[in-house]
């Protein structure tokens, strides 16, 4: 960990000296990247996952790494009494103004009559009476959360509407995390680029697992694949997500992991192009949307710096870590530095095939992006602060455009790679 820094530290100075004009031009006509001067404000991560007794580990990470208020998107929902909200606000109360929670709905029962009116009722009460700012929707929503018939609820389902214009009524985000990467549904196989991650976690996997493969899981993680359901394709769930934001345009959405399409840069320009109401988290993919072209990603952030927030996928409790995914071997507090590091690098400096902060989600580099300052401090808090002002979420959703229930919504680029194709449509008797 103490050689990335030093690396780091070598391509700081590589990226100062390419600002200037003798380096050449840079990669698009954008401002240089931030001045080696500028100083980086203090952050709001906009995606953390955290739990009451990792307070000390949380104080420690804060003050380390400039991290001045984190969105824990594990506040829980109401069940038991409400316990995981009153966990959420003993912990906010000892940062105050630091540390907002947001809420989930509890899916038990989802689909009998009463469902929508509990968890509306639900969400007003974990508002004004817990302090919360926001729902969370995790990757159940389309994938695993089932409705009274035993049927999977698809993330488009009109049953939960009245809790989108809930949260839009409130003044507050809903952070949605729909699918998961692509390569999850792609065949399990060591050419699989997510393998690192998978072959640790197979559960994770949609895609077929070939005989061979899945013999040298061990007995409780195969007892797990054998009990996978089928899930819709990936482009379907992006699909039945932005078919849900344009019948709720009052909603203010934030799509978690960079529009939870960061393998396609195009489709989520158009995402975002077609939904106002919809704005995009940084967490756990910059190794994703670091893979294409740097000019390219820079001249993103730069045409959708006003609907982009900073997050990283942080999970702190007192004996658990997680940087935005975690292997084997559970991270320790030395490592959290580096990842926040490898974060300002990709963002503040112009360095090229450098590491990104998750390695384990696929060995590759990725080349930074060098963002300038005006548009760093946007990402960084200033958009954050606009999420949760909710007097500027219900003015947004006074004037919010009419509904569009019946519009076509395009698929993302789906360009599955051959093996992968063959593999699927050969069988699965034998990994390649
Ligand atoms: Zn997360």
């Amino acid at each position: 960990m103490i050689c990335r820094g030093i690396v780091w530290l070598a391509a700081a100075l590589v990226a100062a000296s390419c600002a200037k004009p003798s380096a050449g031009p840079p990669p698009t006509s954008l401002p240089d990247a931030a001045p080696a001067a500028w100083k980086r404000p203090p952050i709001t991560d906009f995606h953390a996952h955290l739990s009451l007794d990792g307070a000390d580990r949380l104080r420690q990470i804060m003050a380390d790494n400039g991290v001045e208020r984190f969105v824990n998107l594990s506040g829980g929902s109401g069940r038991h009494n409400a316990q995981a909200w009153l966990m959420a606000k003993l912990l906010a109360d000892q940062f105050p103004g630091k540390i907002v929670n947001f809420a989930s709905p509890n899916w038990r029962g989802f689909g009998h009559p009463d469902w929508i009116a509990r968890e509306t009722e639900a969400l007003d009460t974990a508002v004004t009476q817990y302090g919360f700012a926001g729902v969370k929707i995790a990757k159940g929503l389309g994938l695993g959360h089932t409705d009274e018939h035993d049927r999977l609820v698809a993330v488009d389902d009109p049953r939960l509407d009245p809790l989108w214009r809930k949260a839009a009524d409130l003044g507050i985000p809903v952070c949605i995390h729909v699918a998961d990467p692509r390569a999850f549904w792609w065949p399990l196989t060591p050419r699989n680029e997510r393998w690192d991650e998978l072959g640790v976690h197979p559960y994770w996997a949609y895609g077929p697992i070939p005989d061979d493969v899945m013999a040298g899981f061990p007995p409780q993680a195969q007892e797990l694949v054998r009990q996978r359901t089928p899930v819709p394709s990936w482009p379907a769930m992006l699909q039945a997500a932005e078919r849900m934001y344009r019948r709720n345009p009052r909603t203010t959405f934030v799509a978690v992991h960079f529009g939870n399409a960061a393998e396609d840069l195009d489709y989520v320009d158009g995402l975002l192009q077609r939904n106002p109401n919809v704005w995009i988290d940084t967490a756990a993919r910059v190794g994703e949307f670091g893979r294409h072209p740097a000019g390219k990603v820079r001249a993103f952030f730069d045409k959708w710096q006003d609907r982009t927030v900073f997050g990283t996928d942080i999970g702190i409790g007192s004996d658990y870590l997680m940087l935005g995914s975690n292997g084997e071997v559970e991270p320790q507090m030395a490592d959290v530095k580096p990842f926040y590091d490898a974060h300002w690098q990709f963002f503040e400096t112009t360095a090229r095939q450098i590491a990104h902060p998750s390695p384990i989600q696929g060995r590759w580099h990725v080349d930074a992006v060098g963002l300038p300052a005006a548009v760093l401090d946007k990402i960084y808090r200033s958009n954050a602060a606009k999420l949760l002002d909710r007097n500027l979420l219900k003015a947004r959703a006074a004037s919010a455009p009419a509904p569009q229930p019946n519009a076509a919504v395009p698929p993302p680029a789906d360009p599955t790679p051959a093996w992968a194709q063959a593999l699927s449509q050969a069988g699965t008797a034998a990994a390649p």
